[in-house]
């Protein structure tokens, strides 16, 4: 039986020094902390999070639709970006159901016009479409469904209390026929060594996505294997009917938190060739503001993706493309200003290489002569 305790917190919303390159989220916000939903690999359980008894004692954020609601009203040192519920729990957990908690929050956000997105294993998330249409319409919003099999009683082992696989997919579907203009997908993370790992099930994630309309899948080979969340998942791997995978899974991650380089190669290159047979995007498509930060957005995102999708063919991070992109986010005048005076290489880690990338599109808007040009050659 999950207890929850009510309790109010000084801070609501967290902002990170560059925007997650993945989920192209600015700021984070936890509306509950403890997720009883109860994955049994979830990283959450790991010492690092300071989580007590994480799946049992479950806290609800009393007063945050106002602190947040505050807290954008005397903005001035913040700039609307996207916001991204839900790290180390999910917000639409059983409670939410009851109490609405999250609903109000969504609210708040969309009063003042902030993008979101949001990651979900639970079908509830539908409940609040009307709200999550608006923030599209306004803004911008994404709703990814976490999806790491959809072998059902292998998913009710693995996450026994969240919506199934099918209700998730049909969740999108729903999504995605009542408000298109919502981006949907599927978040196939984490991807389980020897238990969901099988060519079968990674061509279904993606075939079923696609079937249910999902505009991408984004996914990450492997699983973390971390001090208390790595004991909880080995114990509960050993007293279940999938004790068979805990000598391999052992043997693979050889006391590491994460599975060997060549394993993720494997992997990412499967899923590269599954995702170009079904024609699925791999990147979400990121929000674009409409202020001084358009084009440092666009060509970052640019830049990101470029090493994303590099990474995914070769095997190997190109860091300083990397940090370039992330860099640009943090630009405080528009690039195309830095270009007119000639001093790209004045951008960190704007090297003759990163700049050779980026100058055609600025070129191009020069001879369009107008700063509306990129658009129409991105
Ligand atoms: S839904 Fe997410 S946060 Fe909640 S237990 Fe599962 S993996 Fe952890």
């Amino acid at each position: 039986m999950v207890k929850y305790i009510y309790q109010e917190f000084k801070s609501v919303l967290n902002k990170l020094k560059f925007p997650d390159s993945w989920f192209w989220a600015r700021y984070t916000l936890n509306t509950y902390s403890g997720c009883a939903h109860a994955c049994i690999y979830c990283d959450a359980r790991s010492e690092r999070y300071y989580i007590e008894d994480f799946e049992n004692e479950v806290i609800i954020k009393t007063n945050f639709d106002k602190k947040l609601d505050q807290r954008l009203k005397r903005a001035r040192t913040l700039l609307p970006d996207v916001i991204a519920p839900g790290g180390v729990n999910d917000a639409y957990q059983p409670i939410e159901k009851k109490i609405e908690h999250t609903r109000k929050v969504l609210e708040v956000i969309a009063k003042h016009k902030y993008p979101i997105n949001i990651a979900t294993k639970s079908k509830l998330v539908t409940r609040d479409i009307d709200i999550l249409k608006k923030i599209a319409d306004d803004t911008w919003c994404t709703v990814g469904f976490s999806i790491s099999t959809t072998d059902e009683e292998l998913a009710e082992f693995l996450e026994p209390y969240s919506s199934s696989p099918s209700e998730r997919l049909e969740a999108l579907k729903i999504l995605k026929k009542e408000a298109p203009h919502i981006q949907v997908g599927t978040y196939f993370i984490p991807i389980i060594p020897f238990l969901a790992d099988d060519d079968e099930n990674l061509e279904n994630i993606i075939k079923q996505s696609n079937n249910a309309g999902a505009d991408f899948v984004l996914f990450s080979p492997g699983l973390t294997m971390r001090d208390s969340q790595a004991k909880y998942f080995l114990k509960k791997l050993k007293e279940s009917n999938y004790k068979h995978v805990v000598k391999p899974l052992l043997e693979l991650f050889k006391g590491q938190m994460h599975p060997p380089s060549e394993y993720h190669k494997k992997f990412n290159n499967k899923l590269w060739n599954l995702c170009q047979k079904y024609k699925v995007n791999v990147r979400v498509k990121r929000w674009i503001p409409s202020d001084f930060r358009k084009w440092n957005y666009k060509l970052s995102e640019l830049l990101l993706n470029k090493e994303y999708i590099d990474a995914l063919k070769t095997g190997k991070s190109n860091k300083t493309l990397m940090w370039a992109g992330l860099n640009l986010n943090n630009l405080e005048e528009s690039i195309l200003d830095v270009y007119k005076r000639g001093e790209l290489h004045t951008i960190k880690n704007f090297n003759p290489k990163i700049i050779e990338i980026i100058e055609p599109y600025l070129e191009k808007s020069k001879e369009l002569k107008q700063k509306k040009g990129l658009e129409k050659f991105l």
